[in-house]
């Protein structure tokens, strides 16, 4: 048997994160979860066969759906030639204006059995349109969903939580086995809703800062703030800043986080 094989026929492709979901009930759990009405403009990130599609048109006919594979589209057209009103545009989510699908008083909702090579920059990628979206539904990696839902001080916070929480709510939901898929991943898997802050509860006054900052101090974790703050404010500035130096970053709190990139802001 050829295990990379889908139920319907298509090879999986492995540099596009094809792991297809056969299991029905997880299928299931997935669609109460996003619980779609008819009314909503939902965005689907990687259809593949249609496993999430199919449940998802009977509920909600007029939907999007973004897939980078072209032997894919053929295929999902003929699957789903009885909805008209369902767009299947082929491209790379990465690079795609999600703006183009936003209409007013219609946020979008994303969903998503993401591919787990590419979820962080996606998910950075779609952080940029927070503002036009309602919620999110993802499937990933499920070390992923413990880094998006990471408090200060646990081992998987890092810069993903930080940016993603400043943006959103983040609610992991349940874990997926491997054996949930065709063919199955090495690693664990589970889904996250996040829902984004029609206003981020602490604003930036310059988000690119923030980033700049947070990138900074993950990127050698056991540094002290003082180590890593050095090399991008004064000695005077250093001191004036509210927070202790001597802490490591990885237990800043987001609002922390914010607090010290706006005192920066304000030096420059
Ligand atoms: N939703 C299907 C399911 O649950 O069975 C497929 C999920 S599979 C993990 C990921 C899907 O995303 C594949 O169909 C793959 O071709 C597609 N994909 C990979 N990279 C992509 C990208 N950059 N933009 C859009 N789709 C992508």
């Amino acid at each position: 048997m050829n295990r990379n094989r889908s139920p319907g026929g298509h090879q999986a492709r492995k540099r596009f994160g094809q792991n297809f979901l056969v299991d029905a009930s997880t299928i299931a759990k997935i669609v109460a979860a996003v619980a779609p009405k008819p009314s909503d403009n939902i965005v689907e990130i990687g259809p593949g066969q249609g496993a999430i599609t199919e449940p998802m048109l009977s509920r909600c006919p007029s939907l999007n759906v973004v897939e980078l594979d072209r032997d894919l589209i053929p295929l999902l057209q003929a699957k789903f030639q009885q909805y008209p009103a369902l767009q299947i545009h082929q491209g790379d989510a990465l690079s795609t204006d999600f703006s183009r699908f936003y209409q007013t008083g219609r946020p979008l909702r994303i969903i998503g059995n993401l591919p787990y090579n590419i979820s962080t920059p996606l998910l950075f990628h779609l952080l940029g349109y927070s503002g036009m979206i309602k919620d999110m539904h993802f499937m990933l990696q499920k070390e992923v969903v413990d880094r998006l839902a990471a408090s200060p001080g646990e081992k998987h916070y890092g810069r993903l939580s930080v940016m993603v929480q400043y943006h959103s709510q983040v609610q992991p939901l349940f874990r997926v086995p491997p054996g949930a898929f065709r063919p199955a991943p090495k690693v664990e898997s589970a889904i996250v809703r996040l829902v984004p802050y029609p206003q981020p509860p602490c604003p930036a006054t310059n988000l690119a800062r923030l980033s700049k900052l947070v990138n900074a101090c993950f990127q050698q974790r056991r540094k002290t703030i003082r180590n890593t703050l050095k090399h991008l404010v004064t000695e005077a500035q250093l001191a004036e800043l509210e927070v202790d130096l001597s802490l490591r970053p990885e237990t800043l709190s987001v609002a922390d986080f914010v607090r010290l990139s706006n005192q920066m802001e304000a030096f420059s």
